[in-house]
């Protein structure tokens, strides 16, 4: 299934014998839908492109900004005003020419929404708000799929998977409840640059991890960093019972 050029270009992680050529497939074979072409968005893209998920699906309506470049490292100078998803894309393409990237340069919402997060193997929610993200859950719940779910702002990140298809797995809104959050956007509280990375790597490894079965996933786990001090907390998150997007 695998071509001597892709055994080549990614043998350094085939290497690895929990992964090997079966965990390579199964990257090959997968559907990533990457809501968010921004901080968190671009290294998830650059890493699970390079690293061979097969299908990626890049979703953003945003054009490039000039204060955007101090931390989404997949953009440059030179494409001021163009738009994210289609030069996140073409980025991926690049780097890694055996892998189909295809970009939406729109905000998804509603049925487009379901259609597009049924169709994936597993999400990765790179957004900045909270609208997009009880959305992004609820469709994740209906279809089932998993969902690598990460924020950063100021110094502070973190991150979780939330996976419906267990019984056990929390989701999103077990966490938070749908009213009373304001969104505090990078753009107005500030985000120092190396923190989208580590989140951002984070859940890029979240997500082989899950599409390949390897290691233990952050299943019922949020992890939190304090950049500044450099200290992650983990705290373990139960389901709600009485949540109304994953019960009853
Ligand atoms: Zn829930």
């Amino acid at each position: 299934m695998l071509s001597d050029d892709e055994l080549l270009r990614y043998s350094r992680q085939i290497l690895i014998p929990r992964f090997d050529i079966s965990g390579q497939e199964k990257l090959k074979s997968a559907r990533v839908l990457v809501l968010g072409a921004g901080g968190l968005g671009c290294p998830v893209a650059l890493y699970l492109g390079a690293a061979g998920v097969g299908t990626l699906t890049l979703v953003d309506d945003d054009d490039i900004e000039l204060a955007n470049l101090q931390r989404q490292i997949g953009f440059e100078s030179g494409q001021l005003g163009e738009s994210k998803a289609e030069n996140l894309a073409e980025r991926v393409r690049r780097i890694n020419p055996l892998v189909c990237v295809s970009a939406l340069n729109q905000r998804l919402g509603g049925d487009a929404l379901a259609r597009a997060v049924a169709e994936a193997t597993l999400v990765v929610d790179c957004t900045d708000n909270f609208n997009t993200r009880f959305a992004l859950n609820r469709a994740c719940v209906a279809a089932k799929v998993p969902l690598v779910s990460g924020a950063a702002i100021r110094g502070e990140g973190q991150i979780s998977v939330y996976d419906s298809r267990l019984n056990s797995s929390p989701c999103y809104h077990c966490l938070y409840p749908e009213q009373g959050n304001e969104d505090l956007t990078c753009s107005e509280a500030g985000v120092i640059a190396p923190l989208v990375g580590m989140i951002g790597s984070a859940q890029a490894m979240e997500a082989i991890k899950v599409i390949s079965g390897v290691g233990t996933p952050l299943v019922g786990r949020l992890l939190i960093l304090d950049a500044w001090e450099m200290q992650w907390r983990e705290m373990k998150l139960a389901r709600d019972p009485s949540c109304p997007v994953c019960s009853g």
